[in-house]
């Protein structure tokens, strides 16, 4: 299966905690082929709370998606994250966004929905996602993907920014 992952955070050591994902994601039946830039992003909902970091990658994996899902859980909670309430501050948050095996994998679950239901209306999500891909499309109607980074652009142009070429996690 071939997944692209979210990764974010807020708190803490937030860039070598997502170096230290990234490298903790690249282990056993996962391989990480790519990743993106790393992005500097306003929160969305309370604004009381620091600006995030974010990024994206491709990963190949061994798997099928309500495993990587248990396995993305799991390295949040080792990585130090704690329960908040949602849209609150976080140290680590690694969402499953999208996943293809022979054709894309389409889940609607409560523990599991593909594609991520966040996925078409976050610039945080989908401008790392398409540095990394430009070409995806929603899996639900074949829409291209930046048909809806171009409107999150034009309604808020400052919302996101490139902090970082794709070679910061190997530093
Ligand atoms: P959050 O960490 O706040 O983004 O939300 C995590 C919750 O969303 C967990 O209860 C997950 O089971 C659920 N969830 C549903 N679909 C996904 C997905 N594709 N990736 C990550 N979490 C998901």
């Amino acid at each position: 299966m071939i997944a692209w992952l979210g990764l974010g955070g807020n708190l803490g050591p937030v860039r070598a905690t997502l170096v230290r994902a990234l490298r903790e994601l690249d282990q056993g039946p996962c391989r990480v082929q790519a990743v993106s830039g790393l992005w500097l992003t306003k929160p969305v909902g309370p604004a009381d709370q620091p600006d995030f970091l974010n990024a994206a990658a491709r990963l190949a994996v061994a798997l099928g998606p309500g495993a990587l899902l248990e396995r993305l859980q799991e390295l949040e909670r080792r990585l130090g994250r704690r329960s908040r309430p949602h849209w609150r501050e976080r140290e680590l948050d690694l969402d499953l966004l999208l996943a293809r095996e022979d054709g894309p994998l389409l889940v609607a679950g409560a523990r599991l929905a593909l594609p991520h239901p966040g996925l078409c209306g976050r610039a945080f999500v989908l401008e790392p996602l398409l540095e990394l891909d430009p070409d995806l499309r929603d899996p639900r109607d074949g829409r291209e993907l930046s048909l809806d980074v171009r409107r999150l652009r034009a309604q808020e142009p400052d919302a996101v920014r490139r902090m970082e070429d794709p070679g910061w996690c190997r530093s």
